[in-house]
């Protein structure tokens, strides 16, 4: 079921939204060399405190997961394309880290991710990480009302196939407000002119995923969480929380 959202429910979606780019931002500053990826699960976990609001990732258990989620953020790195786990990890010079993260103020859900190198920058991880945000950005623009849901997937996948990437089969945005998953899914890839009418009031997440090896495969690591490249490629992964407006699309969760 599509849910559209009431102005005044946009608005309480927006503070949910700053929460969670306020903690990509105390995450990233955090992201030196020698710090674990569990040193920054807590420095997440510690803006959740400061502001009230819950995680809708820990413990979070959808129908492929073989446990529930243990931390506040994915963390993943390097061929992790999504959904790594945080652990004792310590981020080494040039990593390229993913992180992604949700939270929940007043019952309403924002969802958000980032990409960034540690230290020095391979330049292909650069222009890796710079087409997710191009291809994020196509995606936004796309997101008007009259459109469809096949307008945003095919401006993300244009500018992926482009960049000659590939993005993994089946894994893509979402529908968005008092839960994070709900309908409809938005996938990284489509035909413009396809699938659901866009309308004043939808919400989703959108959020292009790329493996530098390019196609569709991956595979999942022994966790049943991680997805990681076939090839060993890096990956990287942008995402924002956007509402159609009128006015054309609004994102939620800027800092
Ligand atoms: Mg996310
Ligand atoms: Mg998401």
């Amino acid at each position: 079921m599509i849910e559209l959202k009431t102005p005044s429910a946009i608005e309480a979606m927006r503070e949910a939204g700053r929460v969670v780019a306020r903690a990509l931002v105390a995450v990233r500053e955090a992201a030196a060399v020698g710090a674990s990826l569990a040193d920054l699960d807590e420095v997440a976990h510690g803006v959740l405190r400061d502001t009230g609001a819950k995680s809708p990732f820990l413990n979070y258990l959808p129908s492929f997961a073989p446990t529930p989620f243990p931390a506040v953020t994915c963390a993943s790195v390097n061929d992790v394309i999504v959904h790594g786990i945080p652990d004792g990890y310590r981020l080494r010079d040039g990593d390229l880290v993913s992180i992604d993260f949700g939270a929940e103020l007043n019952g309403w859900t924002g969802d958000s991710a980032i990409s960034f190198i540690v230290g020095s920058a391979d330049p292909a991880d650069v222009a890796l990480i710079e087409t997710a945000e191009r291809a994020l950005a196509a995606g936004i623009a796309a997101a008007v009302p009259g459109g469809r849901i096949g307008d945003v997937s095919a401006a993300i996948g244009s500018v992926i196939r482009a960049g000659g990437y590939g993005t993994p089969a089946g894994f893509g945005g979402h529908g968005i407000g008092r839960h994070m998953h709900e309908d409809p899914h938005v996938p990284n890839e489509g035909r413009a002119g396809r699938g659901l009418r866009l309308r004043a009031g939808l919400v989703i997440a959108i959020e292009p995923m790329l493996m530098a090896g390019g196609g569709h495969h991956y595979l999942v690591a022994p966790d049943g969480w991680a997805l990681h490249t076939v090839d060993g490629s890096r990956a990287a992964h942008a995402e924002h929380t956007v509402a159609i407006t009128e006015d054309g699309p609004r994102i939620l969760t800027l800092p």
